[in-house]
């Protein structure tokens, strides 16, 4: 089936094609072992060196850029920061959002499993997590505190610079980790900005139209990085062959970002265009962060009446892709973790729909999502 209208941005994006163009000659001609000594000399390592550089430079920090490490995407890059903060020390304690992706939320009951405590900051019904509900949690034995940028469903932007001053009051000892995935080429970031407390930031090119399986973890503080992957690489951090061809796409992807941020204006004037449409056509509509800061591309809407699972295989029927909160599993839909902790009821929580937008979204495919939605509701 064609894919008339993808609007399915914050799951993954399209590979832009220049990131594409960028990557071929390292599958072609430049296969060279980027590790060895001849693939170094013949040029073979230095899209990981640019990858590392224009990421530094998305960043707002082009000196930084030794601080990156590529990973195989964002959830190794969580998953690592968890590692790293719990490995070899004696179980203590940890604060995150109740809201954090999957891979943190796994990562932290495999802590959990090994004696240590975990506490879960909830959202407000906006799906903001405040200072003040992480704050409230940290003790003298905080060894890390996990809170996302920006929300994966909701699109929520997280006070990351206000809970960094707290942390750093009240915990001065405890790393902080910032799973900044769906910010990345959406807002501005910098990492002498609301991000120069963070000791760990993660993230992943597909998300900004870059390959899928690339991703890095930025740490303040390189030596921090306890492996988890052994081997020669990276000074011993991270072993393992690197993938010159997806560093190539993501050095491309990342300068497109940094220039296209501009763009996310427009974004978000189609984005509140759509949710006017949306409310104008169904007013018992409810968006989800409409009145706290949201990521520019990020619609999340409650439809009564209309099951998300069921309005996403509609929607595909008819080529428009869109995402719903639930996870599904075999005919089973479990409603979203973040939608059910920022207090929906759970059978309320099950009509979430998610629409999120790119620069290549244009106002027929939001304009095909309220008409499919029509027919699914009239029928
Ligand atoms: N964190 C967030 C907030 C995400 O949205 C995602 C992707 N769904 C990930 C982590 C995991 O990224 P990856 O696919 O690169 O493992």
């Amino acid at each position: 089936m064609k894919i008339r209208a993808y609007l399915d941005n914050n799951a993954t994006t399209r590979l832009a094609p220049e990131a594409l163009a960028a990557m071929l000659p390292y599958f072609t001609e430049l296969y060279l072992n980027p590790s060895s000594a001849a693939g170094d000399f013949l040029g073979a390592s230095t899209p990981i060196a640019d990858a590392k550089g224009s990421l530094a430079q998305l960043f707002d920090a082009p000196d930084l850029a030794d601080g990156f490490i590529l990973t195989s995407g964002a959830s190794e890059a969580n998953s690592w920061a968890v590692h790293a903060a719990i490995a070899g020390r004696p179980a203590g304690h940890i604060v995150a959002s109740a809201i954090e992706h999957p891979s943190v939320l796994a990562a932290l009951a495999s802590a959990r499993a090994a004696g240590w405590c975990v506490d879960l900051a909830p959202p407000n019904a906006e799906g903001l997590v405040s200072a003040e509900s992480v704050a409230n949690l940290l003790t003298p034995r905080t060894a890390l505190v996990s809170v996302m940028l920006a929300n994966n469903e909701t699109g929520v932007v997280q006070p990351i610079g206000a809970i960094g001053e707290r942390l750093r009051e009240f915990c001065p000892q405890a790393l902080f980790h910032v799973d900044a995935t769906q910010a990345v080429g959406r807002i501005a970031l910098s990492l002498y900005g609301e991000l120069s407390l963070a000791d760990f930031v993660s993230l992943s090119a597909h998300k900004f139209h870059g390959p899928k399986g690339i991703g890095a973890i930025f740490a303040a503080d390189t030596a921090r990085l306890s492996p988890m992957i052994y081997g020669n690489q990276e000074g011993g951090r991270r072993g393992g062959t690197p993938d010159a061809a997806a560093a190539a796409g993501v050095a491309v992807a990342a300068k497109l970002a940094r220039e296209r941020l501009g763009a996310m204006a427009q974004v978000a004037q189609l984005r509140d265009r759509f949710e006017e449409a949306l409310t104008e056509r169904f007013p018992k509509v409810q968006i989800l962060g409409a009145t706290v800061e949201r990521l520019p591309n990020t619609s999340y809407f409650l439809l009564p009446g209309v099951g998300g699972d069921d309005a996403v295989e509609a929607l595909a029927q008819s080529g428009v892709v869109v995402a719903a909160g639930s996870a599904c599993s075999s005919g089973s839909s479990t409603p979203s973790h973040v939608v059910t902790a920022m207090g929906v009821e759970y059978e309320v929580a099950k009509t979430a729909v998610r629409v999120s937008l790119s620069h290549e979204t244009v106002w027929e495919d939001l304009a095909l999502v309220i008409e499919r939605l029509g027919d699914l509701h009239a029928g």
